[in-house]
């Protein structure tokens, strides 16, 4: 009442509008209901709790389950699929190879004048395409035209420091991050498409088929040698440079990870695999469930209206696709309840997926004493002003709530790996040095994240047993991967070795 009085006695307009706005602000705040905030606010910490015994089951489930998948055939949620990667890159690798990566943000094509022991990766190149919206829901014959002719400039534009020896053909890895049935490290059948991708008659296809037919439609001389995805090209681009790299994990708009398993120990593709020797395995982690995981009101509302509902649990608490949008359905519940942005709801608020993860990632970042960044995002993304820096305060707590219960969940999962490969080599006296290829926009910018994913491993395992966890970012490691693995299962190295 006093600031109306005093504000009717003001004869300066400037003055009237900045006191008017004060009152505005006044009054949102007061309408804000904090009882209820502080019980939403309770509840969802009490929910996303990750204290280190319950990520210690987490990580010990991890194991049975990566057990129970490789046992038989559906004897876990895992998958644990077989890549037919039996020969990782060691760096002794010679000679020009390609790589083609489709299924993540860009499609991308590579090449890499590998020089041996001595030379190591010489030169490379590469370039990213943005595919035509129309092509991804299209026919076949379009895309992998598409693809191919990208290709076949790419190949036309080679400088001169690229050697191909005279009577070879090229030779290309191709990074497939899409559910494959894998046939040899050659071939594989399409399970389905993901990530908005939808083509006409491919479902059961052999992709490399199609590839090798558009390739020739374009008067491309070139043999598919490694069909990988993502995950597994990340492992070999990481095994390239460091030896100790036992697993691979992407942390990006989805999340997998790969690891390195001794063939003995895969009773499900006895007969199919050589005796003795590793192979690598896809683990298709994200599909990961456990009775331990710390699932909310929000996440199964998520999971009910996802295009698949009950699956892909794990990714659903961990990778970058979700964050954003359980931390909008927070916000929203706090609209609706306590009146946190005022007594209307902002309306891009009610938007699915308004509220994406680098935009949590730019507010939970915010050092500012005014929260200036939550602000201006609040502002521009769902077109909410004047909130009081209680609220903002309030708003860089539940990032940081959902955040860390991923960063945490997913170090549990990394936990869970380093325990089974390290099970494999329990002759040890103390545990070898483990290395963890990283790749993913969420691990690489997210900086509380990447953090927390660090400090949680070092919680879960100890000061000492943790020293020997390393994680080393593999940036893109899937498309130097994929061009190394075709240089390690060569059609040329098969010949020699059968001379
Ligand atoms: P993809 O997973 O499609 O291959 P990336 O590995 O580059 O691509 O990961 C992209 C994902 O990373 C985005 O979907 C987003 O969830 C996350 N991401 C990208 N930038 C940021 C950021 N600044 N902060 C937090 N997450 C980010
Ligand atoms: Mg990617």
């Amino acid at each position: 009442m006093g600031k109306v009085a005093f504000a009717t006695a003001v004869t300066c307009a400037a003055a009237a509008c900045a006191v008017t706005a004060l009152v505005v602000r006044q009054r949102m705040q007061s309408s804000v209901r904090w009882a209820s905030v502080d019980a939403v606010m309770r509840e969802l910490e009490e929910r996303c709790a990750t204290p280190v015994g319950k990520l210690r089951q987490l990580a010990d489930a991890m194991a049975v389950e990566m057990h129970a998948g490789l046992a038989a055939e559906g004897g876990s949620k895992l998958k644990m699929l077989i890549s037919y990667v039996d020969n990782l890159p060691t760096g002794d690798e010679e000679g020009l190879f390609y790589a083609l990566d489709l299924g993540g943000t860009n499609f991308r094509v590579l090449r890499v004048q590998l020089g041996g022991k001595e030379g190591r990766i010489v030169r490379q190149e590469f370039e990213e395409v943005s595919i035509p919206p129309h092509l991804m829901i299209g026919g076949s014959d379009e895309l992998f035209d598409f693809i191919a002719s990208a290709l076949a400039r790419f190949i036309a534009s080679e400088g001169e420091d690229f050697h191909l020896p005279v009577g070879r053909q090229r030779e290309l890895g191709f990074t497939f991050s899409f559910p494959v049935r894998q046939i040899s490290i050659g071939s594989g059948t399409l399970v389905k498409w993901t990530k908005g991708f939808n083509i006409d008659g491919t479902v059961g296809e052999d992709v490399v088929g199609e590839l090798s037919r558009a390739m020739e439609r374009q008067g491309l001389n070139m043999r598919v040698s490694a069909l990988v995805n993502d995950t597994i090209g990340t492992l070999a681009g990481g095994r390239y440079h460091d030896k100790d790299v036992v697993a691979a994990v992407i942390l990006g708009t989805g999340t997998n990870a790969a690891y390195v398993e001794r063939v003995k120990a895969i009773p499900k593709w006895q007969g199919l695999l050589p005796k003795s020797g590793e192979t690598v395995i896809n683990m298709e982690w994200g599909n990961f469930r456990s009775s331990h995981l710390p699932i909310t009101e929000y996440d199964r509302a998520l999971d009910d209206v996802s295009l698949n509902p009950g699956e892909q649990i794990y990714e659903k608490l961990v990778s970058g696709m979700y964050l954003g949008e359980i931390f909008r359905r927070v916000l929203l519940r706090l609209a609706q309840e306590a009146a946190l942005f005022g007594e209307t709801v902002p309306a891009k608020l009610e938007v699915p997926f308004s509220l994406r993860t680098p935009i949590m990632s730019a507010m939970h970042h915010d050092k500012s004493p005014d929260l200036t960044v939550v602000d201006t995002k609040l502002n521009e993304v769902l077109g909410i002003l004047n909130t009081s820096l209680q609220t903002r305060k309030m708003v860089v707590q539940i990032c940081d709530i959902i955040a860390k219960r991923s960063a945490r969940l997913a170090a549990a999962g990394i936990v869970g790996i380093v325990k089974k490969v390290s099970r494999a080599r329990d002759n040890a006296r103390e545990l070898p040095r483990m290395v963890i290829a990283m790749d993913g926009g969420l691990y690489e910018h997210y900086k509380i994240f990447s953090e927390s994913v660090q400090s949680t491993i070092k919680e879960i395992l100890g000061e000492e047993a943790s020293a020997s966890v390393v994680i080393k970012m593999a940036n893109d490691g899937s498309g130097i991967g994929a061009a190394l693995l075709a240089a390690s299962h060569s059609h040329y190295l098969e010949l020699e070795q059968s001379l």
